[in-house]
């Protein structure tokens, strides 16, 4: 017997949710709620760092505000500091992850090329043991012994990459101590018994790594679906960087409706006077998975 659905919706707590991170929620709420699954959200909290005071409460307000109903308690990242050691130590002791001595500076003088997603491709220096007389700043996991590692997305099709070419070993804890997002959310993901990620194509680059992290770890590798990213008329994805206007709550049938309308769902046009009860009984109703657009990102009207 297949495993029941559980799906996620994974926000860091770096500002107020927006229009893009609404379609997140919605597609992925909608597509497990329309196949009897379960719908967690988990706080991406582990960047420390960057996380607003007072922001992942103001999150988990809008949402409830905007009638999205989760199950079982909020996981926040920043209390699961001992799952994530516990990750890389087996990593450790498999002889898969290594510390790494690499200063930002050395890495990119040595480095030939870039990284898939901006950054530069490790060059492997401290692969083979640390240099004599240096002490690790941060651990990373060896990709070398992956070939073309390749998936296929219920949206966006066969994605593949060449981790080592394309990424190089990628660290798994940095030099500040704090545990790296990758291997946060694929610990996370098994552990929380995820079946099917649904969530923008922001994150299609790192779904490569996430899978060669989740073999190296043993865990099952769920079913992936990436969506349209919501795009200013800039082209530049909605984010706190790009200052995306925050979700109002006061707006929330008029802003439900218009994700539904940029995830392809043909919601017609009394809707727009509906209340917000309304809409997501429309959208429970007629949610039609075929009908989200395939591309990784869509530019809105101005
Ligand atoms: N926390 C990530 C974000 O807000 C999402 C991670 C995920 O869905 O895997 O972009």
């Amino acid at each position: 017997m297949n495993p029941p659905y559980r799906g996620r919706f994974a926000p860091s707590p770096s500002g107020p949710l927006h229009f893009g991170s609404l379609v997140a929620a919605v597609g992925s709420y909608l597509d497990a709620r329309t196949q009897g699954g379960e719908w967690l959200v988990r706080m991406e909290d582990v960047d420390t760092p960057r996380n607003v005071p007072g922001a992942a409460d103001e999150i988990l307000r809008t949402l409830a505000a905007f009638g999205f109903e989760w199950d079982g308690a909020v996981l926040y990242q920043s209390a699961r500091f001992e799952a994530y050691a516990a990750a890389l130590a087996k990593l450790i002791e498999a002889g898969l992850a290594y510390g790494c001595a690499c200063s930002r500076k050395e890495i990119a003088d040595s480095a030939t090329h870039a990284a898939i997603d901006g950054g530069l491709a490790y060059p492997g220096t401290c692969r083979g043991g640390l240099p004599a007389g240096r002490t690790a700043r941060a651990w990373r996991l060896r990709v070398d012994d992956a070939a073309e590692l390749a998936f296929v997305d219920r949206l966006q099709g066969r994605i593949a990459q060449h981790l080592e070419s394309d990424v190089g070993d990628f660290v798994l804890r940095r030099a500040d101590g704090l545990f790296a997002y990758q291997l946060a959310v694929v610990v996370d993901d098994a552990e929380q018994g995820i079946t099917h990620v649904v969530r923008g194509a922001d994150l299609l680059a790192s779904t490569p790594r996430q899978i060669w992290l989740q073999r190296c770890l043993g865990y099952p590798v769920p079913i992936y679906a990436h969506l349209p990213v919501a795009a200013n008329e800039a082209g530049e994805k909605l984010s706190k960087q790009t200052k995306a206007r925050a979700l109002c709550p006061d707006m929330a049938a008029a802003e439900l409706l218009r994700a539904l309308r940029f995830l392809g769902q043909p919601a017609p046009d009394e809707l727009a006077r509906a209340p917000l009860a309304a809409v997501w009984a429309w959208a429970q109703e007629n949610w039609s998975f075929g009908a989200i657009p395939r591309q990784p990102l869509i530019a809105l009207p101005a």
